[in-house]
């Protein structure tokens, strides 16, 4: 089977000036650079192959000179003295251009990471956007409290006042993963600006071209010179150097949980603040009653929306064995009817994943599963050799100690179980070093909530999956990270407490 897709002329006029012409260049203080040592390196469309642009390469210098500008910005009376109100309109502004520019924007997302542009238009650029308004709103509502304390040994005649203040934590190194770029950016950025940091923004090196676009809105909206600055650049060199810089405070990662160790190591020399978003092996559990009206097409879009590629995907299915086998039947053939394609192509459901390499590492797991007894439902196959796209696949007969059942796949393929008790299926939905996300299906409110509260992870969803908003707090237990994106939590990882007692 070969899969071959034409490439595609950009069509707005935005994603057209972007990828036209020269070589991408990085920002730093608000002005756009080349790499200090002139490196450049290709960014490909992953359906057609098509060269799309060339981006500066950074190196730790550049990583340097951006930490710079950012200490500088953290102090600069123009981000610093900014008044909450006008940091929340700033905000709200960033979010007016997403939205004005989010038809190139989608459109660059889709031609770099390859994902759908329904998923792009209508869900990722809208909630990158939705991200900044949330927090725009939170800028003038930081407060600190006044504290009555039962000290004792105060002079006498005096009396004491205590008080908290928050202030920002500094420098923020912002590094993002590849598989929704701009929101990844954009989860970081909204919450780290509200607090007042500054921000190295390191996008993943697969797919940097939406945040480069957002670094032109920015500096349109008026954001002082050094307050986001965006080195692109390869993990091992760019990561790596802001992870252990000594001027930066905070690290906010998204990635793969072994990445996600390695910048735990490379942090401890200044103790920097870590909030890591880090794998899954998220389990949705679908117990006899539940209305398949929702659960089926809920659980296959839970794993095969964006390919798999999503930190959340349901990749474990444990169905109650009365209805096993019947489910597993009709998911193969949701899974069927997907129609793969270039994302930009209307007739599209999913795009490829974001490269043939990693369609590569997803097939050298359903090999090694198959070779092992298990068996496929659907799909299965990489959709010819060199090839980045995947057919969306369904899997039984696994057995728990496979390697596609322990470790993040990041593609299409979803391995469904059988149970036969509630509790059975907590034991293995909780078998995992993981805890990100899960999502249970059926009508018994108390059979609900009972599992919501059994299950080890940081979200848990009834009757739906990747349902997300900057409402909701998202964050891992167990290996799945530290700290909370979105919500109020969000905002807290980006902040410090002081305490300041007076005697008075
Ligand atoms: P994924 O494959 O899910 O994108 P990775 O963890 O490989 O996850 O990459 C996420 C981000 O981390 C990317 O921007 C990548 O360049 C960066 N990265 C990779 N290695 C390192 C490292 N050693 N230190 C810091 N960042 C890194």
């Amino acid at each position: 089977m070969t899969h071959h897709v034409p490439p595609h002329q950009p069509k707005t006029p935005g994603a057209n000036a972007l990828l036209a012409g020269k070589a991408k260049r990085l920002l730093i203080a608000n002005v756009w650079r080349t790499a200090a040592e002139g490196g450049a390196f290709a960014t490909h469309d992953p359906a057609s192959g098509a060269l799309l642009a060339y981006l500066a390469e950074g190196t730790a210098s550049d990583a340097d000179i951006a930490v710079a500008a950012a200490r500088d910005a953290l102090v600069d009376p123009a981000w610093r003295d900014m008044k909450p109100s006008a940091r929340g309109r700033l905000l709200w502004k960033i979010a007016d251009l997403i939205e004005a520019h989010a038809d190139e924007l989608a459109e660059l997302e889709t031609l770099d990471q390859g994902k759908s542009w329904a998923t792009s238009r209508m869900a990722e650029i809208p909630a990158s956007a939705e991200q900044f308004r949330y927090y725009a709103g939170f800028a003038n509502k930081i407060l600190g409290q006044t504290i009555p304390t039962s000290i004792g040994y105060h002079p006498p005649g005096k009396k004491l006042f205590a008080y908290t203040t928050r202030e920002p934590v500094g420098v923020v190194a912002a590094i993002t993963p590849w598989n929704s770029p701009l929101l990844m950016a954009a989860m970081k950025l909204a919450p780290a600006l509200c607090a007042g940091c500054t921000v190295v923004l390191k996008p993943a090196e697969e797919t940097s071209l939406t945040a480069l676009r957002l670094g032109e809105l920015l500096v349109e909206a008026g954001l002082p010179a050094g307050v986001v600055n965006i080195v692109t650049g390869f993990g091992s060199t760019v990561g790596a150097h802001l992870a252990a810089h000594p001027d930066v405070d905070k690290v906010a990662f998204t990635g793969s949980t072994e990445v996600g160790r390695m910048i735990v190591g490379a942090a401890q020399g200044n103790l920097k603040k870590l909030t890591l978003e880090l794998g899954g092996k998220s389990p949705a559990i679908v117990m006899p009653d539940a209305d398949l009206q929702l659960a089926l097409p809920g659980v296959a879009r839970g794993i095969f929306a964006n390919s798999g590629q999503v930190c959340v995907a349901g990749s474990r299915a444990y169905v109650h064995s009365s209805i096993h086998d019947a489910f597993v039947e009709k998911l193969a053939l949701e899974a069927g009817k997907l129609r793969l394609g270039h994302g930009l192509d209307p007739e599209t459901d999913l795009g490829p994943l974001v490269s043939s390499a990693q369609a590569a590492r997803v097939a050298s797991y359903v090999d090694e599963g198959k070779s092992s007894g298990a068996v496929i439902a659907a799909g299965g196959e990489r959709l010819g050799i060199d090839s980045a796209f995947f057919a969306p696949t369904v899997v039984t007969a696994v057995h728990p100690e496979m390697r596609m059942m322990r470790e993040e796949i990041f593609g299409p393929v979803i391995a469904v179980t059988p149970f036969d008790e509630p509790e059975e299926a907590l034991v293995l939905a909780n078998d995992t070093k993981f805890g990100l996300a899960a999502s249970v299906w059926t009508q018994d409110l108390s059979a609900a909530h009972r599992l919501a509260a059994g299950v080890r992870a940081g979200t848990v969803w009834i009757n739906c999956h990747s349902y997300f908003s900057p409402e909701l707090p998202k964050g891992g237990h167990r290996e799945s990270g530290w700290g909370y994106e979105n919500g109020p939590q969000g905002l807290e990882n980006y902040l410090e407490t002081k305490a300041v007692c007076a005697v008075i």
